[in-house]
Formats: structure tokens, sequence, C-alpha cells
């Protein structure tokens, strides 16, 4: 039984089987299939089906060359995922050291490590540092301390959160690992940790956070460090 409950969409399950996304998202999918049997069964369904769809391509209008090609492609066996590992020893694969405490990495995330670059303390006992994947989005971690909190923000784009480690809530419910979050500029919210408890977060951002409450506004400048 699965403990995760916030998962990718349909729609972003079948772009990712086409290979539709972005670098930057395909990771955050990968690790999140790492953590999660449901979607990687979903995965493994839409590409069953998109094998069905190739296979019911009538052969003849097409020219033997073609047809040839086709018929070599749909007799090559179907490479498997490797996605087949549970959690825990996909999770030995890399391990994130900070001050004194290690996380274990998802696969996805190992082979970007190099891509990590320096952490940084951010107001509200936050750490942060960057992956450069490439691309116009920007990923992070983001480590929250025990008792820490981000103050409410929206997001003018897209913010996607995969928690990796330890567990945060905000006023709509709880998140643990492998819990996959979109949140748009629909949703505002302020995350935060509860006492005794961190969390690890692996974020993607298409544009910087806006911060809504009180005093936090004056962190707008300061919410570009979090789009670096
Ligand atoms: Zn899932």
């Amino acid at each position: 039984m699965s403990n995760i409950h916030f998962h990718p969409s349909d729609d972003t399950l079948a772009r990712y089987a086409d290979g539709d996304l972005d670098p930057a998202f395909s990771i955050m999918m990968s690790a999140h299939l790492e953590y999660c049997s449901g979607c990687r069964q979903r995965i493994n369904e839409i590409e069953t089906s998109n094998t069905q769809i190739l296979e019911s391509i009538p052969a003849e209008p097409l020219t033997s060359d073609l047809t040839a090609m086709l018929s070599q492609i749909l007799t090559q066996p179907v490479e498997p995922l490797t996605l087949e590992l549970e959690v825990e020893p996909d999770l030995r694969a890399g391990v994130l050291k900070l001050d004194n405490k290690e996380f274990l990495l998802p696969r996805a995330l190992q082979r970007h490590n190099e891509e990590i670059g320096t952490w940084s303390r951010l107001p509200g006992k936050i750490q942060r540092a960057p992956v450069s994947t490439g691309g116009k989005s920007k990923m992070n971690f983001i480590y929250m301390e025990p008792d820490s909190s981000l103050p409410e923000h929206t997001h003018q784009g897209q913010e996607i959160t995969l928690v990796l480690s330890g567990k945060f809530v905000d006023e709509n419910a709880s998140y643990g690992p492998g819990d996959f979050i979109v949140q748009t500029d629909e949703h505002q919210h302020s995350p935060r940790t509860q006492v005794g408890q961190d969390c690890l977060c692996l974020t993607l951002l298409d544009a910087p956070l806006h911060f809504t409450s009180g005093m936090a506004t004056l962190l707008n400048p300061f919410s570009q460090l979090f789009f670096r």
C-alpha cells in the first residue's frame, strides 16, 4: 500500500512516456517514479497502448523501406523500464550531504550530482541548493529544518515539489516522500515543517515565487533567490 498521495496528472504521465517533457521536468518525473509503483504501472500501460497503436498502422501505404524499418522496430524487444526497483534500493544510489546529515537520493538525481551547486541559507531556517539542468525552469533542493516555515506565497508560473525525505505541511495537506505536488498561480500556501521533523524537497519553478502576506511581501525581491 503506497503512502504517496500526490501524483503527476495523466497528461503529464503520457507526455513523459512520449519523451515530451523538458529535461528538468523529466528528472522530477523519473525521481517520482522511483518512489511510486502506481505511476510506473500507468507508464507501462501507456507505453503498451502506444505500441498497439503503432502495430495497428496498416503497412500497405508505406514504402518498402519504411515497412521494413517499422517491422524491424516492432520485432525488437520492448526495452523494459529501468524502474523496477522499489524505494529502498533506489535510494542507496547517491548521497547528498548537508551539515551533519546525509540524504539518500533517487537515481534520477544521482546522475546530476555534478550539477548540484552550493548550499545557501535563506530566511526562515530554509536552505537551498540549485541544480543546473539547463532549460528555463529552475530546479532547487530545498531543505527545511524542523519547525521552519516559508512565508505564504503564490506562484506566477508552475511550481512542482517532490518530497525526497521527511515531511512538510501546508494549509491543505501533509506531504511525505514521493509526493509530487503541482501548484500554479491559483494556489496560495505557506509550507512549514513540524517540531522535530525536517524535510528535503526538490522543486522546479518556471517563474519566481510571489509572497502574498504582510511583511513577507517585503521578501518578493528575495523570491528571486529561489529562481536562480
Ligand atoms: Zn505516482
